[in-house]
């Protein structure tokens, strides 16, 4: 019972496969009865081999013609296939049937086995979604029901149990465990995680019970977002790819009226007679399809793509993946990207008559609501200390953060930001911050006052006071406003150490390796940190002190004189020069949406190294695509002439057409691996 049913079930999903054996099987016996003389039996039986290999190319082909009024190089195929068999009625030259039948087996064949190959990469694609089960277990009054995940709500309390995989993404509201992300990261080192963090719908719970809040619906979790990504750059088709497409179809109508004329002028011309006219016509109509040229580059983008996706590197689509190989240029962000991001407290200095404790808190207050990683750490160091958030609180991305606090104006930020609101920064100060800046920490200066007088005098309550003075953060305050609102004062300085990535330096080292021309560091840190965590990674060329618009005018530069160049950010002030590059890279996608948002390629595994390998497969891609344009080109040229010197007869023809088509296919899965 069981295995007829296997059977349908491999006919249906292998059609091509199976049509192409069938086909295979009656041109032999067809061939074995024109040799005995039984001619009505290969009467019956080549015909139906025609029928069995071609329909689906015919079919495909007819309905193109019909519905989109275009040729398509299937149907040339069958034609050509059809002529050998008229022709060698016409003739009585039985042998050109069996060569047409050879002509249609053997595109039945290449054609199930690029059938084979498509399939493969999908499968390999569909290979990252199988990863996510099915059902969960849901806390419903204690209990734990079992539910299935399309079914699970916001706020829904799941039960997961030690090596059992994550079904949604959630937050841990207990227990912890290490976890191993490598569904979608590409790393299957595993990672610590407890509560208060966000676990990822495909991860696999190492040895810890957890329990978990669902806080987003399941459907758009991260990897059902990634999946839908790869999906869309499948589908889409890069320019070279559009390009072929456009070339065959022209070229098609070229190859016809061409193959007309073969099979009509030379016997005028050259004194040929007909059959070899129209024999070498029809084996002219196979040899000049261009299919192997078809198969040059999707085959090879999508397996490159597979690839990726299964090392945690998203490629938003296949020409990006193209764009890779060629990219000359890399600029990168600092914090973040070339660093950990992973920014601590490493030293505070008060001024006046101020404490350490002083200068944390009142940094503190204002950045309580940063998402900056400096603003993070900063909270992270005051948290023991006695404060509350400020009001009107402003981020400026890449300059610092602005609020007001206890009725006075607290400013936080790098020395140009904070030189815009007070009158001096203090030497001494200035002196310290030299020295830590010169060792690749980052300094932020913390100011505050300017308005403590006025806003008291204003009214107790507050709000009144509040309301009467604009705060622009953007506005220096001008030598003619009124002093209470420019005598903001340094109350010290905070120096942040954020270590440099410990695979950095080899990976800039083997992107150079790659090939890659310039290599530059952008920051809207100072320029001293930024040199001293440049020369600890080999970049020799920084631009430092920049606002998010400035790290776009450097890339644009860039590509003057590079043409294609990459970015590679992490954070919101990176969005522009992101945008802006040829290809913009994010790092890490556990976290930061705008990443996934506006980078062409995402590297989720927050690993640097995985850039030096989107790079190589880049490298590989363009290499693949231009090598079988090449082969797909001379095989089409050479088959071309040794046709018009009638060295090359149908079979060989078809041998060396569909054999080329296959040879590039194969060699775009080369990718696979
Ligand atoms: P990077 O380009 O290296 O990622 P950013 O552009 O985010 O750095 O920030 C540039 C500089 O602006 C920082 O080095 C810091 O001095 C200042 N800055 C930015 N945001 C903040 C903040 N929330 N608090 C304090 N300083 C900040
Ligand atoms: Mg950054």
């Amino acid at each position: 019972m069981l295995y007829p049913e296997r059977l349908t079930q491999f006919t249906k999903e292998h059609s091509d496969t199976v049509a192409a054996i069938a086909c295979g099987l009656l041109l032999l016996l067809g061939a074995i009865a024109l040799h005995l003389n039984f001619f009505g039996l290969a009467l019956l039986l080549l015909p139906a081999a025609y029928v069995i290999g071609g329909y689906e190319s015919a079919r495909e082909g007819l309905t193109t013609l019909f519905q989109e009024k275009e040729l398509d190089v299937d149907l040339l195929m069958i034609v050509a296939a059809l002529g050998a068999a008229g022709l060698g009625l016409w003739q009585r030259e039985y042998h050109l049937i069996i060569d047409g039948a050879i002509l249609i087996l053997i595109f039945a064949i290449s054609g199930a086995l690029e059938g084979y190959a498509m399939r493969r990469t999908e499968r390999s694609i569909r290979s990252l979604m199988s990863l996510t089960p099915d059902i969960a277990m849901v806390l419903r009054q204690g209990r734990e029901v079992s539910v299935s995940i399309s079914q699970l709500k916001v706020g829904d309390e799941i039960v997961v149990k030690p090596g059992e995989l994550i079904p949604t993404d959630a937050v841990i509201v207990s227990g912890y465990s290490s976890i191993n992300q490598g569904a979608i990261t590409g790393e299957s080192l595993p990672v610590e995680k407890t509560v208060g963090e966000e676990v990822f719908a495909g991860t696999l719970n190492g040895y810890g019970a957890l329990k978990l809040k669902v806080h987003q619906p399941p459907e758009s979790s991260l990897i059902q977002r990634v999946i839908k990504l790869v999906e869309q750059a499948q589908t889409e088709e890069p320019p070279s790819q559009q390009f072929i497409e456009r070339f065959e179809r022209s070229y098609a109508r070229l190859i016809v009226i061409a193959g007309v004329l073969l099979a009509t002028l030379p016997p005028f011309l050259l004194g040929w007679d007909w059959e070899t006219t129209i024999y070498r016509a029809l084996t002219f109509l196979v040899v000049a399809s261009p299919c192997a040229l078809m198969a040059a580059i999707m085959p090879t983008l999508l397996s490159g793509i597979a690839n990726g996706a299964r090392q945690g590197i998203l490629f938003k689509n296949g020409s990006q993946l193209e764009m890779m190989g060629k990219v000359r240029a890399i600029a990168f962000d600092k914090t973040g990207t070339l660093t950990t991001g992973i920014v601590q407290v490493f030293q505070v200095i008060s001024a006046g008559n101020y404490s350490q404790a002083d200068v944390l808190k009142v940094a503190a207050t204002v950045e309580s609501v940063s998402e900056h990683a400096i603003g993070k750490a900063i909270v992270k160091a005051a948290v023991d200390l006695n404060w509350v958030s400020a009001v009107e609180v402003q981020a400026i991305p890449g300059q610092g953060i602005i609020g007001i606090n206890n009725m006075q104006q607290v400013i936080v930020g790098n020395a140009a930001f904070v030189q815009k609101h007070v009158t001096n920064l203090p030497e001494e100060l200035q002196k310290s911050a030299s020295v830590l800046e010169e060792e690749g920490k980052t300094v932020v200066w913390v100011a505050q006052g300017g308005m403590g007088r006025q806003g008291g005098q204003g009214g107790q309550g507050g709000q009144g006071g509040k309301k009467q003075i604009p705060i622009s953060p953007l506005s220096s305050p001008s030598p003619l406003s009124p002093p209470s609102l420019s005598s903001a004062e340094v109350i010290g300085l905070i120096a942040l150490a954020d270590e440099v990535r410990a695979e950095a330096a080899a990976t800039i080292a083997r992107l150079k390796a790659l090939g890659v021309e310039q290599i530059v560091m952008l920051t809207g840190d100072n320029q001293r940190t930024a040199d001293s965590v440049a020369q600890s990674v080999g970049i020799n060329e920084v631009y430092a002190e920049l606002l998010p618009e400035d790290k776009l005018d450097v890339i644009r530069r860039l590509q003057k004189q590079y043409k294609t160049v990459a970015m590679v950010g992490d954070g919101i002030n990176d969005a522009p020069a992101l945008a802006q590059a040829s290809i913009g890279i994010a790092m890490g996608v556990a976290g930061s949406d705008v990443a996934l948002e506006t980078a062409d390629i995402v590297l989720m595994a927050d690993r640097l190294e995985k850039l030096a390998v989107a790079m190589d497969l880049g490298r590989r891609s363009h290499g693949i695509i231009k090598q079988n344009i090449t082969v797909a080109l001379s095989f089409i040229i050479l088959l071309l002439v040794g046709n018009f010197l009638g060295n090359v007869n149908l079979p060989i023809g078809v041998i060396g057409h569909e054999g080329s088509t296959v040879l590039v296919t194969l060699s775009g899965l080369r990718l696979l691996k």
